[in-house]
């Protein structure tokens, strides 16, 4: 799946390009006004009452800019950022080192936040609420609790699966932010930027292209943009232009909606089979061999957002946009 040239998840060829992409600070980042503007008054806030800024929980699809903003978030706050994943996090013990190396006003982020241990989430709790850490020393009948201080900190978490956080942890969050898929308009200002930090010259109707089939997300802006310059450069004059833009897309198999073979095969697998859905989750993961955990996470979440998809009790199914998309005619129903 790595391979997906339209994959939001992250892969390891968009590392490093991805930390030099990031913006550092608030007005340098596109789009997602609400977002920036409520988060710009609790830290201008929290700066005025020399606090730490309260616990953050952004949300949204892979992509979008979750990491990014954390590390916005300790710029603009002027402290240092400590970055790891609930995953990582395997005992209460790693947890509780990692609080205790922090330092008053830090912001620690933790990517994959509703894949932490239950026991290490507990940990969190009063280290969230009262900035200490509850010890148990010793075993048996000797054991005593011990409260150990922290310093004031701001826990920034992110997540794709909002809906799969307990609610205990979800509640001791103060600012809770959804990060939505971004306008074409921001997308565009995107691939103007990052063809800036790459010195090369992109035309606005080519960023537009890039920008539209992009699905709404930067990480793959900016992938299809480093794909695209290499056609240009190869077979044209540098200049990333409308006309290569569109030749090396399609030549990338990424249509004039930001679809690729993958959709289509679920898309023409829902018509084909299943004569337009209603089908059943695992049955058409099934049908066309993925998880349906990857349907549901990764490849779903667009195609609804278009409109291509719905979801029934009955399970999914294909709406008129999609016979139209492959020019089939559209059945009455
Ligand atoms: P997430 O953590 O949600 O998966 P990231 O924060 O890693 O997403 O963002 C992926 C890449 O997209 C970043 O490296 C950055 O270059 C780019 N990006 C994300 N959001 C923005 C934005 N608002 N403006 C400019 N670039 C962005």
């Amino acid at each position: 799946m790595d391979d997906r040239i339209l994959s939001n998840e992250l892969n390891r060829e968009d590392e490093s390009l991805e930390f030099s992409l990031r913006p550092q600070f608030l007005q340098q980042y596109i789009g997602q006004d609400r977002v920036k503007q409520n988060l710009n008054v609790f830290i201008q806030a929290a700066k005025l009452r020399s606090e730490p800024l309260d616990h953050v929980l952004l949300y949204g699809p892979p992509g979008l800019g979750k990491t990014t903003l954390s590390c916005i978030i300790a710029n603009e706050m002027g402290v240092n950022i400590r970055t790891t994943s609930g995953p990582a996090i395997e005992r209460p013990g790693d947890l509780a080192a990692i609080l205790t190396a922090l330092e008053a006003g830090d912001v620690l982020f933790i990517d994959e936040i509703h894949r932490l241990h239950r026991s290490v989430e507990e940990v969190l709790y009063p280290a969230m609420e009262d900035f200490c850490l509850d010890i148990v020393i010793g075993k048996g009948e000797t054991a005593r609790s011990v409260r150990l201080d922290l310093p004031p900190f701001t826990l920034v978490g992110a997540t794709t699966r909002a809906g799969l956080l307990s609610a205990p942890l979800r509640d001791r969050f103060g600012v809770l932010s959804r990060l939505e898929y971004y306008e074409l308009d921001d997308l565009t200002e995107i691939v103007v930027r990052t063809g800036e930090f790459f010195e090369v010259e992109v035309t606005p109707e080519a960023a537009e292209e890039l920008a539209r089939r992009a699905r709404g997300t930067p990480r793959i802006v900016n992938r299809l943009l480093k794909r695209v310059r290499d056609f240009a450069q190869v077979q044209g004059d540098g200049v990333i232009g409308k006309e290569i833009a569109v030749e090396a897309l399609e030549r990338l198999q990424v249509d004039r909606l930001g679809l690729d073979n993958i959709d289509y095969k679920l898309l023409k697998g829902i018509i084909e089979i299943y004569n337009g859905g209603p089908v059943g989750l695992h049955t058409i993961a099934a049908t066309i061999g993925e998880e349906p955990q990857t349907l549901e996470d990764v490849y779903e979440p667009y195609l609804l957002q278009i409109g291509f998809i719905q979801r029934t009790p009955r399970g999914r199914m294909v709406t008129d946009l999609v016979y139209r998309h492959f020019n089939l005619e559209v059945p009455k129903r």
